[in-house]
This record gives C-alpha cells, structure tokens and sequence, in this order.
C-alpha cells in the first residue's frame, strides 16, 4: 500500500514479539507493521486522574502517587489464597492496599520509593482502600498510569500490554513515513486532523478531545475509501459486456393481467428494458416497499429473456415464497410458451436430477427455487438473467456463484427492506437502483394498534368478527416452542391454546420454520384455498407470502421484533380489496419500546420506518451485517459515524462531479491509493 516496505514488514521482527505471540496476532488479523497500526483500540480507561489521598472519594476511580508507610504482610488464610497487603501515604492521608494472589507485590515494592497506585477506591469514614491498584514507579509514570489508556480486543493469551506494545513500537517504525492521502482542502473542508498525528492520538491519546478528533479523521477515511472504491468497481463491471437482449413485444403477457401496472411499475421496467437490451451487463436493484409489486417486474424481465432464448434462474430465500412465485409465473407463462420449473431443496431426488438435465440441454427456460439452483451440477445451456428477491437473505458471494453459472448474465436484485439512502449507498455501491416509489391504487391503508395485554379478549373477538365476514387471520409468535429461558408466546403452545379455548370452533393453522417442507407445504396451501381460518406461525411467512384474503394480522411479544421485521409482516395483509388491520400486542413495559411500535401505528411508509428503525437499533440489527454483504469496518460504525457518511458522502460528490482524482494533483495520493485498493480487490475476486 505504501512504498516503503516498513509497512509491510512482518511483525515478527517488532521489539518483544516472539514466535508465539507472533502467531496470536495473526489470529486477530495482524500480520504485518501495517495491520498492527490500523488495528484500533475498542475503547480507553482513563488514568490521568492523581488525586491526594484525603480527597479521594468512595467508589472513585484514579491515581494516588505514594510510599510505603509499613512493611508489606503476606498471608494465606486459605490455600490457594495468597493476601498480600500494604500502608502507603501521601502525606495527607492514609490508603490501605490489598491484592489477591499476586505474588510479585512483596518483592517488588521498595521502601523509600514513589509509585503511583491506580484503582477504585473505597471508603468508609476516615478508612480508605483499593484493592489489586495497578502500580508504576512514580518516576517511570505515563506507561500504564497518568494517561489515557487504548484498550484493544484480544484473543485468549494475549494482554492489553503485549498489544500496547506492538503498536507503539509497530508506530514508532512507520509514524514519520505515513503518507497523507486527504488532500488538504478536503481535511480543512472537513475538519480533518492528519495523518501522523491521527494515529498517534487514536492509540494514545493525550486527551479525549485529541482522540476524537483523531477518530473523525479515520472515520471520514474509512468511509470515502469505502465510498470511491464502491463507485470505482461499479464502473467497472458496467463496463463489463452483457448479452444484447432484442426487443420484445410485451403485449401477450400484459394484457394477462388483471389490473394496469402503476406509473412507478412501468418506470422501472423500462430502466430495465434499457439494461436488457444494451450490450452491458446489467446489474440492478429494485427497491420498493411492500406490496409495490415488484414481482410483476421481474416477470417481465423473465419474459423478454425466454422470447430471446435465454434461460433465467429466479432465487428466493424461502420455499413457501419459492412454491408461491412458481404457481404466479405459471399462470402467467403456460400459455405463453414458456417453461418454467421449480427446484427447492424438497425437490425429490429423481425430479430433481430430471429438472438438471432438462436445464442442462435448455429444455427449461426460467427455474424458480431456494438455494438449491446454487448446487454445482446445476448447469445452464444458456443462462441469461439472474433475478434474486429479497437479497438480504442472500450474500453477495452467492450472488456471484450463481453469475457464474453463465457468460456474464444480466442481474437484477431485489429488496422489500427499504434501506435509506445514506445506508443504500454502502450497501449497493456497486448496483444501479430502481425505485419503486407508488403503490397499487385502492390500497387502503393498514390500520395499526399497538395494544397491551389487557386487549386480549378484544382481539380475539375481533378476529371472530372478521372470520365470520370470510376473512382470514395471522398471528405470528415469535418462538416455535415454548421455552424456560425466554418468556414469550411460542406458536406451538399459543395454536393449542387457542384451538381449544379462546377461538374453538375456528379452523386453526400451525405453521413453523421447524416443520418438514412438506408438512409446511400443506399448511400454506390449506391457508391460500380458504380451509384455515386463522394461521399461526412464526417469521417464516415474513417474507414475501401473498394471501389476499387475509386481512388482519396480530404480533405477539411484538417489542421483540425489529420495525422493519414488523413492516414486512405486517406487508402480509392490505394485499386485497379488503379493508386490513395489524394489532402489535406489546408484551412489554418499557417506554422505549412503546414508542417504537407507536412508530408503527404512525406510518405505512417502509422507508420513513427502517429509517427510524436505524436510529433507534443501529444498521447491524436492523440489516444483519453478514446477510448483507455489509463491508466489514476498522474503524467506523455506520450507527455512530451517520453523520460523518453524510459528510462523506457530499464530499464524494464534490470529488467525482469535479473528476478531481483524474485531474488534481493534490489528488493524486487518495487516487493511488484506491488504485492499489481496486487491485487487491480484484485479486481478491480472482482467487475466490
Ligand atoms: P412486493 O413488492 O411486496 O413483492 P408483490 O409483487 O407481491 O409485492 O405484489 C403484491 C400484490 O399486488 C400482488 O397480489 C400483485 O398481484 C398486486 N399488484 C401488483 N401490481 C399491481 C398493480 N399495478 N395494480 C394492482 N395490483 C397490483
Ligand atoms: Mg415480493
């Protein structure tokens, strides 16, 4: 990364790192003068504090510089119990000292010399204590006592001192050598410290106010790296050619449907119908709420590539949402001439390699399934198109294996979780969005309660009402089965106690993610044909599940849920011409979580919730960083640092709309800089 070789040297030959320590890092990721430096402290202790003896407070953590006063006096009251204690004063007052097991004390401590003693402090009247200080030679202060102090992760066997140690000696090698990639209009703009003593302060920091400053600066780094690089790879793989779709007339499909697609609907299409037909690859997102009918979209994608004689594979996370898609683009495609298969992972094994072969001669030209499609003797004759819903259960790595399935396949994402924009751009840097802002005309918005306990007789009388009117229900628990640890509805013992008692006589369903595929299978199939009255079941209907005559839909132990989770569940009714309600039972007393549900009863827009949602949780939770291909950070946390990405990102505007890395010189460092990143990167890809 830099010229010099100092950074990349390894850090086995660092003062004090042996062999064994030398493979202990390795394990936290640190291999070479580089990696250690950029490994940050997790948080600091502060041990500035040196107060006189007298003035130290009960329960109060800091430093008293003193000497011994008596003898040390070594006990063992018990074996395997070694007391050491000790009398040290300041002259102003008297502190009694007293370690556990530590048997270096005695011998190192000497009459006549000033340490500094850190620790918490107790005290009762006139008696003052600390037990098991940290000690350091009043003289030789400022190692471990009288400054603020990095606190690194570790791996078992390794100390705060052996990694305090590396860096410092790790910096000590390269601090005059590190190289200053944020030009210096962008760090005043921004406020931004430089580079050495940036990393000078983030390890040991003369002050907090140092340290922040310091962290801003690495933050903002991390994040507009991050941000170039995304543009950068996106450019190239737009770059990349594609297969040239021809034209096709989409009438016979059209004029299928039921109802006339909405504005939005169409837009998106034809920035589809754009990509498809140009000769780059193309590489999209579809975003859109809930019920905005994204699935219409994708089928069209699929239709112009079977008229073309490509073949499409359309992943879903799920097989009931599989099964679901399978029938609805059957319907749509058995007279069209075109055929379509499904491929789960309860698929029969003679089926199964049946449906292979049939793909491998180009005999079938769209294949709808779970991760099953993945499986590598799944081969494609011709494979033109590659559509996965709900990518947030996807990884990008699988995305990429099923691309390669084929010769640079177009691809389309799509994702029912709204992401903020802010977050959209780390997330998806590299794919172009669509955006489907609108939904279907004559959705009637669903009514949200959020109610307590007290409501339950309510609810289920409510239920009756709308069973009696034809209509069918939810309930979602959030665990299968009942369990001693968590107290919360199961939606085993919930289905049984309602069967038999508060809705007896109502045709109660069980569904669950434990259950055998099939048995699922049944289930959702009894639900979709009108034999249930009422499902419940746990997140597995989350995603995607489309039963328009269900219109009510109630949460238990609803403060256990996410909000976007609850917008997306809450997505499985208002799918029909019937008025919908969702009812949030919060099981719980908190005020926070009051107001989160509230959010909910407030607004139907999944964009204004998942933002809500991320201030109020943080992009780890509400996305799950792994299922998200969510880059993995040093230094920066998205929940945090908001507000440093906003800036970022205005100053990535500011840097491409000016095309400054092509054409500053002052530039140049931050250009070459992700240049040696991009190369990597690719390495990267190629090796996988
Ligand atoms: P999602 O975006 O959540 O995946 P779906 O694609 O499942 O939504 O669509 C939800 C429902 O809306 C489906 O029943 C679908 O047939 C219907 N739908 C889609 N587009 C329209 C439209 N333009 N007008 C009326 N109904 C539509
Ligand atoms: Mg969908």
């Amino acid at each position: 990364m830099y010229q010099d070789n100092s950074f990349a040297q390894s850090i086995r030959f660092i003062k004090g790192v042996g062999e064994a320590s030398a493979r202990l890092f390795t394990k936290l990721g640190i291999h070479t003068v580089n990696d250690a430096i950029n490994y940050f402290p997790r948080e600091y202790e502060d041990r500035t504090k040196v107060k006189k003896i007298i003035e130290v407070m009960d329960g109060e953590e800091c430093g008293v510089s003193a000497r011994l006063v008596t003898e040390i006096a070594e006990t063992r009251p018990r074996r395997n119990l070694l007391v050491t204690k000790a009398l040290v004063t300041d002259g102003t007052a008297y502190l009694s000292l007293t370690w556990f097991n530590q048997t270096y004390i005695k011998s190192s401590l000497q009459k006549d010399v000033e340490y500094i003693f850190f620790g918490k402090a107790k005290r009762t009247g006139m008696r003052i204590e600390m037990n098991s200080p940290v000690i350091e030679k009043a003289d030789r202060s400022g190692k471990t006592t009288g400054r603020i102090l990095p606190v690194y992760p570790l791996t078992k066997g390794l100390t705060q001192a052996h990694v305090r140690n590396l860096v410092e000696n790790s910096l000590y090698l390269v601090k005059d050598k590190l190289e200053e990639t944020l030009p210096e209009d962008l760090r005043k703009k921004h406020k931004l410290g430089q580079v050495k003593f940036s990393y000078e302060e983030i390890h040991f920091p003369k002050s907090f106010t140092n340290m922040e400053e310091a962290r801003r600066r690495l933050v903002f780094e991390e994040l507009l790296l991050l941000q170039l690089t995304l543009i950068r790879s996106k450019g190239i793989s737009s770059e990349q050619k594609g297969i040239s779709f021809q034209p096709v007339d989409m009438t016979p499909l059209l004029s299928k449907l039921t109802f006339s697609l909405t504005n939005a609907q169409k837009r998106v299409f034809e920035e589809i119908r754009t990509d498809m037909e140009s000769d780059r690859r193309m590489n999209r997102l579809i975003q859109g709420d809930v019920g905005s009918g994204k699935t219409i979209v994708a089928v069209m994608a699929l239709y112009i590539a079977a008229k073309n004689g490509y073949q499409s594979a359309f992943m879903v996370p799920t097989e009931i949402l599989a099964e679901q898609h399978y029938r609805s683009v059957c319907s749509l495609f058995d007279d069209l001439g075109i055929t379509v298969s499904l491929l789960t992972g309860s698929t029969k094994k003679k089926e199964k390699e049946e449906i292979k072969s049939l793909l491998k001669d180009g005999k079938i030209d769209v294949v709808i399934g779970t991760h099953a499609i993945l499986e590598d003797d799944t081969e494609f004759s011709q494979l033109g198109l590659v559509i996965t819903d709900e990518q947030h259960r996807f990884g990008v790595r699988q995305r990429a294996k099923i691309s390669g399935k084929g010769e640079n396949p177009d691809i389309l994402v799509m994702t029912a979780t709204p992401i903020p924009r802010t977050l959209s751009l780390v997330l998806y840097g590299d794919l172009d969005v669509s955006i489907i802002d609108e939904l279907p005309p004559n959705r009637k918005p669903i009514d949200t309660y959020a109610v307590d306990e007290s409501y339950r007789q309510r609810i289920y009388n409510f239920i009756r009402k709308n069973v009696a009117q034809g209509r069918q229900a939810y309930i979602v628990c959030p665990l299968v089965e009942d369990s001693e640890e968590i107290p919360a509805e199961s939606a085993e013992g919930l289905a049984e106690r309602i069967r038999d008692n508060e809705l007896i006589g109502l045709r109660v369903g069980l569904i669950h993610g434990k259950m055998k595929p099939a048995d699922k299978e049944t289930v959702m199939r009894a639900f979709v044909k009108g034999e249930l009255d009422v499902l419940v079941s746990t997140t597995v209907i989350e995603v995607g599940v489309n039963v328009p005559n269900a219109t009510l839909m109630v949460i238990e132990n609803a403060e256990r849920f996410g909000l976007a989770q609850l917008h997306q569940l809450r997505g499985r009714v208002g799918r029909g011409e019937h008025k919908s309600y969702c009812i949030l039972i919060n099981q719980s007393r908190s005020e926070i979580s009051k107001q989160r549900l509230e959010i909910l009863a407030s607004t139907n827009d999944g964009f204004v919730i998942s933002e809500k949602d991320l201030e109020l949780r943080g992009p780890g939770d509400v996305f799950g960083v792994r299922q998200h291909g969510l880059p993995e950070m040093r230094i920066a946390n998205l929940y945090r640092d908001m507000d440093i990405l906003k800036e970022v990102q205005e100053a990535v505007k500011y840097i491409m709309s000016n095309n400054l890395l092509d054409t500053d010189e002052q530039y140049r460092p931050l250009a070459e800089r992700l240049d040696s990143i991009m190369n990597e990167k690719f390495r990267e890809i190629a090796i996988n």
